[in-house]
């Protein structure tokens, strides 16, 4: 038996075959020239004819997909033809390059340019390069690079995988994914864990597995074993068996003494809000409002907004839908309102700060809510990204006051908001933790590196005395609030990817947090767990987290204490 290690991304154990992904196309040798017959403009127009094909063929395969791989896939689509990258190859043919040779090149300076952009325009480099390798392969006449077909189920196993691929995978073939590259933000990770498939990613050494051997796969440990024994095979039927238990929420996130903790959901749009109902979410704890308009190059109208909107108030009658205003910046830039020039993008004009630079956007949108809402059953909340002091609360509680919006919050996603936030919420009614942004801040790590991944983990006692301090800064403005001595505290919930582990849930709970939001496909684990402890034990669990000198530590104390995470198999 051969053990690979990487990081699992997604739970599960699985026994299967494994299926190489296609080898990638050889790069055309640089210098090659149109063959002799050749004319530029004949190889200009199979270049043409090339990408109009893999057009069809993406979106052909879209027609299959579902969700967020159909996106993808379209979004990939539209680049075959894209002018830029066409026209691009058809100056090279015409000063005597190969056409291989020229869509080669032309697609190195697009992906390059959109790297130079950086965030959310970056990622899409990699879309470039997949559909110039698929143009390149239709001039060949051999297959694209992609997911195989096997008529029984299978471990599919790649290098890394492109969006458009994984955007393809058909779950009921795919049982797992494992990568040797990629990290635990690449587009294998997200896929997989929307999707629910077992994955394990970074797994050095694991593309020597032959195609056809039978490999054991655990994405909870981030390990593959070949030649599976009596125990993987032990393994895997305990997780079908567990995994039973972990498919459904039945809509009541509560600890093990009764004490209620709400289970929302983190969404982008209607359609997710529709899947978060279905899962029984008790509301959202966070709409990612930028996600409605990634695609925008200009503001979204009034109209535009407000359907938007309300087609997730629309899923959640009676219950509660955080909306978060426009967090655009960093990884996710909005053309309209954001400098992809900027040195530092994480530490510029994102979030509310963009209000700074943009004014009236953010007012606009708060009108947008308002009208939205109005016309909803909805209970909305709304709150601000990115917000660092006391007095940029105030602020935009006023902009919420003038909208007619009556419960403004903040995120607290910024080391000092969590300091200072005793006096934030003088100015608002609640505050939600966004420990991804407050962990990168506090660890002063981009969190979309993955070498400074074992840095940008919430179990960081530095992020977790952060976290613990907010939910004090709640206590005591409650405390100092002079006509309300016996009030409770108000709301500080969580809504980045830490609520979305079991365990980490457990210490969150512990810490005093209110509600937690995160991905659908968490709720069952997430409210499994927190079913088996008090609020008394939680505090305790809490306590030896904060107090542990490392992210590994404070994992380690947590889970001795938590024996449902082995039997559930988390
Ligand atoms: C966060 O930072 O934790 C968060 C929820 O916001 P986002 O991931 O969208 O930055
Ligand atoms: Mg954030």
């Amino acid at each position: 038996m051969q053990n690979f290690v990487g990081v699992g991304v997604f739970r599960g154990r699985v026994i299967g075959p494994v299926r190489h992904m296609p080898p990638a196309l050889t790069e055309p040798p640089a210098g090659e020239k149109l063959e002799g017959s050749t004319t530029p403009e004949a190889a200009a127009a199979s270049l043409k004819t090339a990408g109009a094909t893999v057009k069809e063929q993406l979106l052909e395969r879209a027609g299959r997909a579902e969700g967020a791989g159909k996106d993808v896939l379209e979004a990939t689509a539209l680049m075959a033809t894209d002018p830029m990258l066409i026209k691009a190859a058809i100056k090279l043919v015409k000063t005597g390059t190969s056409a291989e040779r020229a869509i080669w090149e032309a697609g190195d300076s697009v992906a390059q340019m959109l790297t130079n952009l950086g965030g959310y325009m970056a990622e899409r480099s990699h879309d470039v390069l997949d559909v110039r390798s698929r143009i390149v392969a239709v001039l060949r006449g051999v297959p694209a690079p992609e997911i195989p077909d096997s008529a029984e189920p299978f471990i599919l196993l790649a290098e890394d995988l492109a969006p458009a691929d994984t955007a393809t995978l058909d779950p009921a073939k795919v049982i797992a994914l494992v990568t040797a590259g990629g990290g635990p933000q690449s587009h294998t990770a997200i896929i997989a864990r929307s999707l629910g498939l077992p994955a394990v990613v970074a797994a050095a050494g694991v593309l020597g597995v032959a195609d056809g051997d039978v490999v054991f796969v655990d994405g909870s440990a981030g390990i593959v074993s070949t030649e599976p024994a009596d125990a993987e095979h032990a393994a895997v039927a305990v997780w079908q068996e567990k995994a039973s238990l972990l498919s459904v929420f039945d809509g009541v996130g509560q600890l093990a003494d009764g004490t209620l903790i709400p289970l929302l959901a983190n969404v982008g749009g209607a359609k997710d809000a529709q899947e978060a109902a279905a899962a029984n979410a008790q509301g959202v704890g966070l709409l990612r409002t930028e996600f409605c308009f990634l695609g925008n190059s200009t503001e979204p109208s009034h109209e535009d907004q407000v359907a938007a909107y309300k087609g997730v108030f629309e899923a959640f009658p009676g219950k509660k839908v955080v909306v978060r205003t426009l967090d655009a910046g960093a990884d996710k830039p909005l053309p309209f309102l954001t400098d992809t020039t900027e040195p530092n993008p994480a530490l510029g004009v994102r979030g509310y700060r963009t209000d700074i630079t943009t004014p009236g956007v953010l007012a606009r949108q708060l009108a947008a809510i308002a009208d939205a809402a109005g016309s909803s059953q909805a209970e909305v909340w709304v709150m601000a990204p990115m917000i660092s002091t006391p007095a940029e609360a105030a602020d935009f509680a006023a902009l919420c006051t003038a909208a007619g919006l009556r419960v403004p919050g903040v995120m607290v996603e910024v080391p000092s908001a969590a300091l200072t936030a005793r006096h934030i919420l003088n100015h608002v009614e609640f505050a939600s933790l966004g420990t991804n942004d407050l962990t990168q801040y506090a660890m002063a790590a981009d969190r979309q590196l993955g070498p400074l991944a074992a840095l940008n983990d919430p179990w960081q006692p530095a992020v977790l005395a952060l976290i613990q301090a907010t939910v004090e800064g709640a206590v005591e403005q409650a405390r100092h609030s002079a006509s309300l001595e016996t009030s409770a505290p108000k709301p500080v919930g969580v809504c980045g990817e830490s609520a979305a582990d079991p365990a980490l849930a457990v210490v969150l709970a512990g810490l005093g947090v209110s509600s937690l939001s995160m991905t659908p496909r968490a709720l069952p684990a997430v409210a499994a767990v927190l079913r088996t402890v008090s609020l008394a034990e939680a505090k305790v669990l809490a306590y030896r987290a904060v107090g542990a000198s490392s992210a590994a530590e404070a994992r380690e104390l947590v889970r001795a204490g938590l024996p449902a995470l082995a039997e559930l198999g988390l």
